[in-house]
C-alpha cells in the first residue's frame, strides 16, 4: 500500500481511540466528575464496563449499541464522537505536509471536537480546554519552524483582546452579556493557531456555519425565534479548523 494510505488508516484508528476518550470527557467534565481516573460504567446498570466493551466503534457494532451487561440501549453519541474523531485523524493525514503538520492538525482537530461538543450541549467553554488549545497552537507554530511565532502570538493577544473589548462594550450599552465568558479565550486560542491574519476568516466561517444551521432549522422546523441561541464556540471551532487547513480567506 502507498505510504499516505497507511498513515491515513493509522490516524483513523488512533482517532477512534481518542474519540472514545473525548466522548467520556464530554460527559464527565460538565458534571465535574473525575475526567481521567475512574473507569467507564453503564449509565443504566452502573456496572463498570469490561475492556472488551471499551473497544471503540467495534464494540458498539458487536453489542448492537447495547450495554454488554444489562442490554440497555447506549446513546449513539459515543459512536458518533468516535467516528468524528476518526474522520479528523484521516482528514489530518490526507491534508498533506510532513508528520509534524499531520500531528499538529490532528491535535487541533481533536481539541476542537471536544470544545465544540461541550459548547453545543452546555453553552460552556471551559478554561481547562481553551487555554491548552492556545498553548498547543504556539508550540505547533514553533515546531513547524518558526523560532518565535510572532503572527501567532499577536493573533492570540489580538483575538482575546478584540472579543473581550466587544463583550465589554456590549455590556456597557445593553446592560447584559452578549457573549459567553469563554468566547474571548477561544478566539485568542484561534489566533494562536492561525495567526492574526487568519482571525477574519475564522469569523467568516463561523458566520457561514451559523447561517447554515439557521437555514437548516428553518427547513426542518419552519420556525426560528430570537431566543434560539447558537453555540458561538462551536461555530468558532468550525472556523478555526477550516482556516487552519485552507488558509485565510482571500490570501
Ligand atoms: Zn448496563
Amino acid at each position: 500500500m502507498p505510504q499516505p494510505v497507511v498513515i491515513a488508516i493509522l490516524m483513523g484508528l488512533l482517532g477512534a481511540v481518542v474519540g472514545s476518550f473525548l466522548a467520556a470527557v464530554s460527559v464527565r467534565l460538565p458534571r465535574e466528575e473525575g475526567v481521567v481516573f475512574g473507569r467507564s460504567r453503564c449509565m443504566s446498570c452502573e456496572r463498570t464496563l469490561a475492556p472488551a466493551h471499551l473497544v471503540p466503534v467495534l464494540s458498539w457494532i458487536w453489542l448492537k449499541g447495547k450495554c454488554g451487561w444489562c442490554r440497555a440501549a447506549i446513546s449513539p453519541r459515543y459512536i458518533l464522537i468516535e467516528l468524528a474523531a476518526s474522520a479528523i485523524g484521516v482528514w489530518a493525514a490526507l491534508a498533506g505536509g510532513d508528520w509534524v503538520f499531520v500531528a499538529a492538525t490532528a491535535l487541533l482537530g481533536w481539541q476542537l471536537l471536544l470544545i465544540a461538543i461541550i459548547d453545543a450541549e452546555n453553552f460552556w467553554l471551559p478554561d481547562i480546554l481553551t487555554w491548552p488549545l492556545a498553548v498547543t497552537g504556539l508550540i505547533a507554530a514553533a515546531a513547524l519552524g518558526q523560532a518565535i511565532p510572532w503572527a501567532q502570538i499577536i493573533g492570540a493577544v489580538g483575538g482575546f483582546g478584540s472579543l473581550w473589548l466587544l463583550a465589554w462594550a456590549y455590556k456597557r450599552m445593553r446592560g447584559r452579556d452578549g457573549l459567553g465568558g469563554g468566547d474571548p479565550f477561544l478566539f485568542g486560542a484561534a489566533g494562536a493557531w492561525v495567526g492574526w491574519m487568519g482571525l477574519p476568516s475564522v469569523l467568516l466561517w463561523a458566520c457561514a456555519a451559523g447561517f447554515a444551521i439557521v437555514v437548516a432549522r428553518l427547513i426542518v422546523r419552519r420556525a426560528v425565534s430570537g431566543s434560539d441561541r447558537l453555540p458561538f464556540g462551536t461555530l468558532l471551532a468550525v472556523g478555526i479548523w477550516l482556516t487552519w487547513l485552507y488558509g485565510p480567506i482571500g490570501v
